[in-house]
């Protein structure tokens, strides 16, 4: 997985919020980037540190 979750709970509203930009194989996500979210009931933005256990990426060993 190279994005963090694509939905997460808007902790205003209860409303779900979208991450803005997903990521991509060319642009993965990594711990400590930004990950911005958009709740679609109250438009609020959340951006959220993306953490290492967020990205279901292991590392080759
Ligand atoms: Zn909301």
């Amino acid at each position: 997985m190279i994005s963090p979750q694509a939905v997460i709970v808007c902790v205003d509203c209860g409303g779900r919020a979208h991450l803005v930009q997903p990521g991509d194989a060319e642009s993965p996500y990594r711990a400590g980037d930004i990950a911005t979210y958009r709740c679609e009931d109250c438009l609020d933005r959340w951006d959220l540190v993306v953490e290492a256990e967020d990205l279901d990426d292991t590392p080759d060993v």
